[in-house]
């Protein structure tokens, strides 16, 4: 019963009620009787969609209750700002919710305010490294999504941000929400807490396999499910799912795989649309094209207007929000996923299919087999609590051999346990010099003290290895002169350099650091080009594949333009390097054409990636080329300010002459072309426009003529009474 709840606000109760929860779930009402409301490190591994959110809440505002300051860590961007939506909820009551997303180099003083922080780890690590003050104010701490530590790219950060934390603050209490892993108590070992650990679900799941004509599932009831001659199993489903009033949730393993999906299944829903729904989705179809005018905007809006649709990485924000909430209200009634939807986006539906559970993995060379613990998460958004009796998750077999695998494999199986990834070199490399350059410690011994609070040194015996990397790092470190030692009364004191703090707070792979500055020493005269080319060779940038033919196209850029780029280019006879190099060239490229006012659709084909790959690529670049500007002000190099000029460009997507009229806000890239095509060239230009002007720029637009004028001080930005002759006659001058 929500009433008997001990340390909660007296007013949680009545709004929790309000919102349609009576009674505390069985895993709720578990970490209640471990004391998350009244202090004590809770690790709570559930399955997907049991009320995971309510256990941090229920810490979070018990300890705010006290006098407290909660964090809540997401693993992604876009989990940061749904979850502040969601904690707002409890403004009304009086409790202050910041999010702190954007730039990395600051210490986030507004927030020092607020009660409760979401933040991703990437951006607490940062907020330490900058010496955020309210860090130590602390009471409560949430990991979201904590098995990600099994992550090699994000969960060494969340690891070591979390050891920071709780070293930093000895009596915090640290909250950790996991899907259901392998070996949950050894992550709650490592974090001191009590454990949760539970497979309640709130509502039942059946799991099994589609093979031939029938789905047998894990309890060895089998329902037929006719598959016509020609169809594919997952179009069968989609139509017997929807006889059902049901929505699918198909996970597949590509992008080009989730659009061919979602344009195949699209054929059956359209079947079934009702005349109202056709006009709800036309609209929503509508506001996809509005978004932007690309081709995977249009393949998207074409689905939907049938009633499917895809999702993955590469869609814009908007977009995928889009989808998120039409699926969500039962408009669309299939969505062909990446696995991406299945990372923490709340997207319940009837059945869930993972169609391929093989995936490209680069580094293998070849398809590798998803984990346990993936097809877990995919399973679990199969039921919409309240709205389903039951929900249903599958997977497609070929064979009856595979069907044997597949209940072997996955259905039956256990999910593999999380093993931390810290001992990987970047990982440790980075957060080692953040270590020492933020004052945790400051010798070779005070940091293997410091790592022995991590789930590494939990989870291994063989201290020698943990040893042996950090001692790799550490020269290296010493070499590239971010960190310098002194050696008194037999002990090695390290202490971070001028360089090394700089590189740490603005949260750069150290080797990424020596790169750039390895690139700007010696450099003269530098071009865009050379830049985004010298910015995407870092490891903090994800290039872009060259395509089969692609290798000869850029080989030629590069001797073509062999003037421009920074640093020496790898002989053609390192092939591997090679590549490489020519991989950010094509990464630079995409990047130059963007500043030089290319449309978005010409990129998007001319590249092969979505819309939202070229915002990731900018605003990567935006970061690395302000980074590249610090670092050339460090050195004291004359170059900064064609470093400025270049990042400006990428930021905005312009060519030098807009810059100046970027910078205010509403006047994007295409508007700043307009305006300065009409006489418009500056800033200073445009505080005294001609207000007719100004609005035949804006292709009539009121409202944003007016907000721009606003933000440059023009002296009347009313244009109520820019009249009609008056705007004719700007038409004919
Ligand atoms: P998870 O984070 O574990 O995936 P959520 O916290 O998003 O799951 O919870 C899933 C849904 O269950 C949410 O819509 C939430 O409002 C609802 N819910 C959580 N706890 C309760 C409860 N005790 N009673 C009724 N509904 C609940």
């Amino acid at each position: 019963d929500v009433e008997s709840v001990p340390g909660v606000p007296s007013w949680l109760p009545g709004h929790l009620r309000d919102g349609g929860i009576e009674k505390l779930y069985p895993p709720q009402a578990d970490a209640v009787e471990a004391g998350v409301t009244e202090g004590e490190s809770v690790v709570a591994s559930v399955p997907t969609a049991s009320g995971k959110t309510l256990i941090s809440e229920l810490a979070m505002l018990s300890s705010v209750e006290r006098g407290g300051k909660a964090l809540y860590i997401v693993p992604l961007r876009a989990l940061a700002s749904e979850k502040h939506r969601e904690f707002e909820q409890y403004e009304e009551y009086g409790v202050s919710v910041g999010v702190s997303t954007g730039n990395y180099e600051s210490s986030g003083e507004w927030l020092a305010s607020s009660d409760i922080v979401v933040a991703t780890s990437e951006k607490v690590d940062s907020l330490v490294r900058n010496g955020a003050p309210w860090i130590s104010e602390l009471s409560c701490v949430v990991a979201d999504e904590v098995h990600l530590v099994d992550d090699p790219n994000r969960g060494p950060t969340l690891e070591v941000t979390l050891a920071k934390l709780r070293r930093r603050n000895p009596n915090v209490q640290t909250v950790a929400l996991s899907a259901t892993v392998g070996n949950a108590e050894e992550v709650a070992e490592w974090l001191d807490a009590a454990l949760v650990d539970s497979q309640w679900r709130p509502i039942d799941l059946q799991t099994g396999v589609h093979y031939g004509q029938a789905l047998q599932f894990d309890d060895g009831s089998q329902t037929e499910l006719p598959v016509g001659s020609g169809e594919k199993p997952t179009a069968a489903i989609v139509r017997d799912t929807l006889t059902e009033g049901g929505s699918t949730l198909v996970f597949v393993n590509s992008r080009r795989n989730a659009s061919g999906a979602a344009k195949r299944l699209g054929s059956v829903t359209d079947e079934r649309l009702t005349a109202e729904e056709r006009d709800q989705l036309a609209a929503v179809a509508a506001e996809i094209r509005d978004a932007s005018d690309t081709e995977t905007n249009a393949e998207l809006a074409r689905a939907v207007e049938r009633g499917a649709a895809f999702h993955h990485a590469g869609l814009s924000r908007k977009s995928r929000t889009l989808i998120e909430d039409a699926f969500r209200d039962r408009l669309i009634k299939v969505v062909a996923a990446t696995p991406t939807l299945a990372a923490g986006v709340n997207t319940p539906s009837r059945r869930v299919v993972v169609r391929d559970w093989r995936r490209y993995d680069g580094s293998a060379g070849g398809m590798v087999p998803l984990s346990v613990l993936e097809v877990h998460q995919m399973f679990g958004r199969a039921g919409r609590p309240g709205r389903d009796p039951y929900g249903e998750a599958l997977l497609l077999a070929n064979s009856h051999d595979e069907l044997d695998e597949l209940f072997e494999k996955y259905v039956w199986a256990d999910p593999e346990p999380v093993r931390s990834k810290l001992a990987a070199e970047p990982a440790l490399r980075t957060h080692i010099l953040a270590t020492v350059a933020s004052g945790v410690a400051n010798s070779r011994e005070g940091l293997l003290t410091f790592l022995d609070q991590t789930l590494y040194a939990t989870q291994t015996s063989d201290s020698d290895e943990l040893q042996r990397v950090t001692d790799d790092c550490i020269d290296y470190l010493l070499v590239n002169e971010f960190l310098e030692s002194d050696r008194e009364d037999g002990t090695q004191s390290l202490d971070a350099t001028s360089l090394g703090h700089t590189v740490s707070r603005l949260y750069l792979d150290p080797m990424s650091a020596a790169e750039i500055i390895d690139g700007l020493r010696g450099a003269s005269d530098v071009t865009p080009l050379g830049l985004y080319q010298l910015v995407c060779r870092t490891p903090d940038m994800y290039e872009l594949y060259l395509r089969s033919g692609e290798e000869e196209t850029y080989t030629t850029t590069a001797y073509e333009r062999e003037t421009e780029f920074l640093g020496a280019m790898p002989s053609e006879f390192e092939q591997a390097r090679f590549e490489e190099w020519l991989s950010a060239l094509k990464t630079a490229r995409l990047l130059e054409d963007w500043a030089r006012e290319f449309d978005e659709d010409e990129i998007t084909d001319r590249y092969g990636v979505g819309p939202g790959d070229i915002r990731g690529k900018v605003d990567t670049a935006e970061w690395l080329l302000g980074a590249t500007e610090r670092l050339a002000g460090e050195l004291e190099l004359e170059i900064a300010p064609a470093i400025h000029t270049a990042r400006k460009r990428v930021e905005h997507g312009v060519s030098e002459d807009l810059i100046d009229l970027t910078d205010v806000r509403h006047v994007g890239r295409k508007r700043a072309r307009r305006l300065f095509e009409a006489g418009i060239e500056t800033r200073a230009d445009l505080r005294n426009a001609d207000k007719s002007v100004v609005l035949g720029a804006l292709r009539g637009r009121q409202k944003t003529a007016e907000r721009i004028l606003e933000q440059v001080g023009h002296t009347d930005p009313d244009m109520t009474n820019v009249t009609a002759s008056e705007r004719s006659r700007s038409d004919v001058e």
